[in-house]
């Protein structure tokens, strides 16, 4: 068994209490003598002035915070078996999706929400794929690999490294870690709707479990004989699912080259013919003047930026463009149409999401109903100490004008 280097480290006073009361996220600010800290991947003890025992964690750099608080029990040692009994209780809040005949991609692990931040686990078909946070939390990979081998049944195991302060991925390397190689693609179901997974080929693997929610509403609710058009559509799996459930046509646009075949096969894979759909590779914010300049309408908008793009000729910032994005979707969903305004940005709550809402109908002088909002599903568990991890605002939007 590896035992882990430990430091005793004292805590500013007016941070005490909130790691006392289960606050996760390890601050700089928060520690008195950082000096004393030499690498990532060491076990922090922190105590206060008087020297009582407050929490321990350990040191990982990430673009949020210093490291994760692991346990406030004084008593509980930092080991394999601690790893264990975390993999155990996350397994099983996950029963319903194991059990489940046409799900078969949801996340097992999900970082400081099953109480280990910096680490998350997702299942594909019998495939686990682990994506590590930082050099922190990559320092108790073995222990963590044998904890999750004991528990589970697995075909094999893959990793994805994104260490950099700005959680970027390393593509240095073979994502693969043990059992038996997958196919490229592998293909897994979400309700029913097939996907196809590449488990090594760069940092994404095809589909962000993280809308599985969305999807199924669009499919179930809001496609039935509607125009879809789809922006920042990557493989195109909103557009698969309107298509699915009954769309007319649908539009996905996305600047990277990669999305027109990997849209295509998800088309393909789902029985569609890709080629009834349109896959249009440019910047979406050029689509745009296109759509208006051609009087284009769309009964059905999504919108699903990246927090943060550069492209050649723009930038894009959530926090700060949010609301000139939406203006510009406005204009081109017909009266009574939907716009799905998504963002995983974790820069800002729910409540700012719905007044950038606000403010581009305001602008527009338009009105528009809120039909249903989303957030994380439920196989992304959310510690209830840390709101912010809760980064997904899903909103469905009825233009009234
Ligand atoms: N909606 C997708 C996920 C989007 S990921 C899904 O459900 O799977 C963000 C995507 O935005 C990436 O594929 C990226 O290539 C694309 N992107 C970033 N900036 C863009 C721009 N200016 N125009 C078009 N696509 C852009």
């Amino acid at each position: 068994m590896k035992i882990y280097k430990k430091i005793d480290l004292t805590i500013k006073p007016e941070f005490v209490q909130e790691y006392r009361n289960g606050y996760p996220l390890i601050s700089k600010e928060s520690i008195i003598n950082l000096n004393k800290i030499e690498e990532e991947g060491v076990i922090l003890n922190f105590f206060d002035s008087k020297n009582k025992f407050i929490a321990k964690g350990y040191h990982g750099i990430q673009n949020k915070g210093f490291g994760w608080v692991l346990s406030t029990e004084k008593n509980e040692q930092i080991d394999k078996k601690y790893f264990a009994k975390k993999i155990k209780t996350a397994l099983a809040c996950r029963d319903e999706f194991f059990n489940s005949n046409h799900t078969t991609a949801f996340r097992v692990f999900n970082g400081e929400g099953d109480g280990i931040g910096g680490l998350s686990i997702d299942y594909f078909d019998r495939y686990y794929l682990l994506t590590w946070y930082s050099k922190g939390i990559y320092e108790f990979k073995d222990d963590i690999l044998e904890a999750l081998k004991q528990h589970v049944d697995y075909k094999g195991i893959y990793e994805k490294k994104r260490f950099d302060t700005k959680g970027m991925y390393l593509d240095n390397e073979d994502d693969f870690v043990c059992g038996e190689k997958a196919d490229a693609p592998i293909i897994v179901k979400e309700n029913g709707v097939n996907f196809a997974i590449y488990l090594d080929d760069g940092a994404m693997v095809g589909v962000f479990l993280d809308q599985r929610d969305v999807r199924y509403a669009i499919k179930e609710k809001y496609a039935k004989g509607k125009t879809m058009l789809n922006t920042f559509s990557y493989t195109g799996a909103f557009s698969v699912f309107a298509s699915l459930g009954g769309a007319s046509k649908t539009t996905s646009v996305d600047l990277a080259k990669r999305s027109r075949p990997k849209t295509s096969e998800q088309f393909s894979i789902n029985e569609i013919d890709p080629k009834t759909q349109d896959i249009i590779v440019e910047d979406v914010f050029n689509y745009f003047k296109y759509a208006v300049r051609k009087k284009l309408m769309f009964e059905l908008v999504v919108l699903d930026p990246p927090s943060f793009a550069r492209s050649k000729k723009h930038t894009f910032s959530a926090s700060k463009d949010y609301v000139k994005l939406l203006k510009e979707a406005i204009q081109i969903t017909s009266k009574n149409g939907i716009i799905i305004a998504s963002t995983n940005s974790a820069n800002f709550s729910m409540r700012t999401f719905n007044d950038f809402i606000t403010k581009a109908f305001k602008e527009l002088n338009g009105k528009f109903e809120v039909k249903e909002s989303h957030t994380l599903p439920k196989d992304f568990k959310v510690n209830p100490k840390f709101r912010e991890g809760n980064y997904l605002k899903v909103v469905f939007i009825k233009k009234l004008f």
